[in-house]
């Protein structure tokens, strides 16, 4: 047999090999954590043990972070009366994070809230609409720029409190990936509890189709392609209640005035590499409002979002305008661009289309 034969006969087998594989192995883990229902689905060889070490490392990170189970980091710090406390390298790594966050957000995210979301009862699930008086003596109390973090040890004034709800599950979600990313793991899906967390693409090496909720009812908003990133969504309507005259007040509150944020916002998604930013800043965002989103995002960048307001429009980041297809053809889609028209005075969604 010539060379050239034998050459086309390997080349044939090879494709014919390549067509019978079966299909990747594929690990699946779904459990309750963080008071939420997470599901993890990865791809590839040993890709279970990898979930179940990614699992257990949400598990013990809730332990350290739970603002209710006594015996957890935030627990002894709410708890310590004034007194410096010693945390867990990860609380600590968290806390940094928040506080910066804080910062950066000009305080639109709050780690010292909790106070103030006992009072509506968004803690217990005892709701109920608390005073103006007594929000105003709450929020004495609360400022994270009175946090003192000092390497591992935390010390609050008497009276204040932590709450890292609000980043907690986009870090754990960073960690679960680093550790499924150590087990070798190179294409997974993490959804926790609608942070969702995508590791490489596809087995078949196409980006994730993801799915983002409709903040005004069933079925989602739209498609999202995405690969190696968090795509992490906040809005009042995932956690609230509906008052006896009607009102219906939303877990995520405004630091300014204690109550529900109101900001014209119906959801927020950000797209980001990490998803401790994207948890971050779906929930401060959510508190700016869409004008003050907006110029967050062209100052700072590293970032994409995809805003819902509450009159219905939908504002997508230049970033991922292509990768995001509404379900409904007639939706109103606004693109945000980095660039200021000379011309025009103000921000352009024209010259992309
Ligand atoms: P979820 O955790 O429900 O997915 P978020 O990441 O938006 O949603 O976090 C909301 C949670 O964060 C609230 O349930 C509350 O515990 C806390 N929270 C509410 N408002 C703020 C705020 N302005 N800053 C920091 N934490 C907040
Ligand atoms: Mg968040």
């Amino acid at each position: 047999m010539n060379r050239a034969l034998c050459a086309l006969l390997c080349a044939l087998l090879l494709t014919l090999c390549a067509c019978a594989a079966p299909e990747p192995e594929e690990a699946q883990a779904s459990f309750f954590a963080m008071n939420t229902y997470m599901t993890m689905t990865a791809y590839g060889a040993n890709a279970q043990a990898a979930v179940d070490r990614a699992q257990a490392r949400i598990e013990a990170l809730e332990s350290l972070w739970s603002v209710t189970q006594e015996g957890s980091d935030i627990y002894a710090v709410n708890h310590a009366q004034g007194q410096p406390v010693a945390v867990h390298e990860e609380t600590a790594a968290l806390l940094s994070f928040a506080l910066d966050m804080a910062e950066e957000t000009g305080g639109a995210l709050e780690p010292t809230l909790y106070p103030v979301l006992a009072a509506w009862g968004f803690t217990t699930d005892a709701h109920r609409v608390p005073e103006e008086a007594e929000l105003a003596a709450l929020l004495e109390n609360v400022d994270y720029a009175r946090v003192r973090l000092q390497g591992e040890n935390v010390q609050l004034d008497p009276g204040m409190m932590l709450d890292l709800g609000a980043v907690g599950k986009g870090y754990a979600g960073d960690l679960a990936a680093q550790a499924l990313r150590e087990g070798g793991v190179e294409s997974a899906l993490l959804n926790l509890g609608g942070n969702v967390q995508a590791i490489g693409a596809r087995p078949d090496g196409s980006p994730w189709r993801l799915e983002l909720p409709n903040p005004f009812g069933e079925g989602g908003l739209g498609l999202l392609l995405a690969q190696d990133c968090a795509v992490i969504t906040s809005g009042n309507y995932e956690n609230y209640f509906v008052a006896e005259d009607g009102t219906v007040y939303g877990h995520i509150l405004d630091p300014e005035t204690g109550r529900p944020a109101d900001s014209g916002l119906a959801s927020v998604t950000i797209v980001a590499q990490e998803g401790r930013l994207g948890d971050a800043l779906s929930t401060s965002l959510f508190v700016m409002g869409a004008q003050r989103a907006e110029a967050f995002w062209r100052e700072r960048g590293g970032f994409d979002m995809i805003l819902v307001t509450q009159a219905g429009e939908i504002l997508v980041t230049e970033g991922i305008a292509d990768a995001f297809t509404p379900y409904e053809d007639q939706a109103a889609v606004r693109v945000l661009t980095r660039e200021v028209r000379a011309d025009a005075g103000h921000f352009s969604q024209e010259n992309l289309e």
